[in-house]
């Protein structure tokens, strides 16, 4: 008798198509986590006013979130960049540049946790900020530089990206085509495949990889700027820091001031811009280079 039971489905299996109504209800199931998902985005997310860059944003992560995963995601990044630089003397200045353009600007009334670090990596010309203001750069990148200045635009640049909300933005947005994708995945997929486990993992993995997009750089260049001012650094080096970096991209894999940036003029243009929106009677003498 129960054997019987047991050969009916494998002959069905064995048929040219399975029944009409699962595959109905796996679209039901995908419409359903499709339509959740964009929900979630929409009603899940806040809409955040940006005191900074005066504007409404959609975040998934109230700031305390965002400062824990980059505290979290912190030693992955020092990780994949060789680690910490063993130049002492390196490190504390590239703290002292990061610390000092925070505390002359806005970006010091936030309540983000900034950390500058000098990573060892003197291969790759890059730098990176975490959620939270864990700010990293390269070995490679600080060689390059030849004045104080030229380092406070490129900290003051990665400072942006973090009071800009740039990451936990992203995150929202990639939530949103996360859901989508899985809803996918169900029409195709069995309905009962497990979940990864390793869901922090994961996003701490996309949090190190992210990469920002056009306009997240020009709105960093700008903030840049900003805070370089504030702090009493010429911020036409951040131009110098455009031509190091055009200089220096050579065939190998463009860093990340260039990543989303296929023309550097344009972008050292609208650097020039935000530089006379700061200074309309031109830049005043006696700015640290
Ligand atoms: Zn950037």
């Amino acid at each position: 008798m129960r054997r019987s039971i047991l050969t009916k489905p494998r002959r069905a299996y064995g048929g040219s198509r399975s029944s009409g109504g699962s595959l109905k209800g796996r679209l039901l199931i995908g419409l359903v986590i499709a339509l959740f998902s964009v929900g979630a985005y929409f009603f899940g997310t806040q809409d955040v006013y940006n005191p900074i860059t005066e504007e409404n944003q959609r975040v998934a992560m109230t700031v305390d979130q965002e400062i824990q995963l980059g505290l979290q995601a912190a030693p992955q990044m020092a990780q994949q960049f060789g680690g910490l630089d063993p130049d002492s003397r390196a490190q504390a200045l590239v703290d002292e540049v990061g610390q000092r353009l925070v505390q002359a600007s806005a970006a010091g009334e936030t309540d983000y946790q900034f950390e500058f670090h000098l990573l060892a990596d003197d291969k790759t010309i890059n730098a990176f900020a975490l959620p939270g203001g864990q700010i990293f750069i390269t070995a490679a990148l600080y060689e390059r530089f030849q004045t104080e200045g030229q380092l406070a635009g490129v900290l003051g640049h990665e400072i942006g990206h973090v009071v800009g909300r740039h990451s936990a933005e992203q995150m929202a947005k990639a939530r949103l085509m996360e859901g989508l994708a899985g809803a996918a995945g169900v029409v195709v997929a069995d309905p009962d495949n497990p979940q990864s486990s390793a869901q922090m993992a994961a996003v701490v993995a996309q949090v190190v990889n992210m990469k920002h997009g056009r306009d997240d750089e020009l709105e960093s260049d700008r903030l840049g700027v900003r805070f370089m001012a504030d702090a009493g650094y010429d911020p036409r080096s951040l131009l110098a820091v455009m031509e190091i970096l055009a200089e220096s991209n050579g065939g190998q894999t463009p860093p990340e001031f260039f990543s989303t940036h296929p023309n550097p003029e344009r972008r050292s243009e609208r650097i020039q811009e935000a530089i006379k929106a700061e200074f309309p009677n031109g830049v005043p003498d006696g700015l640290i280079q």
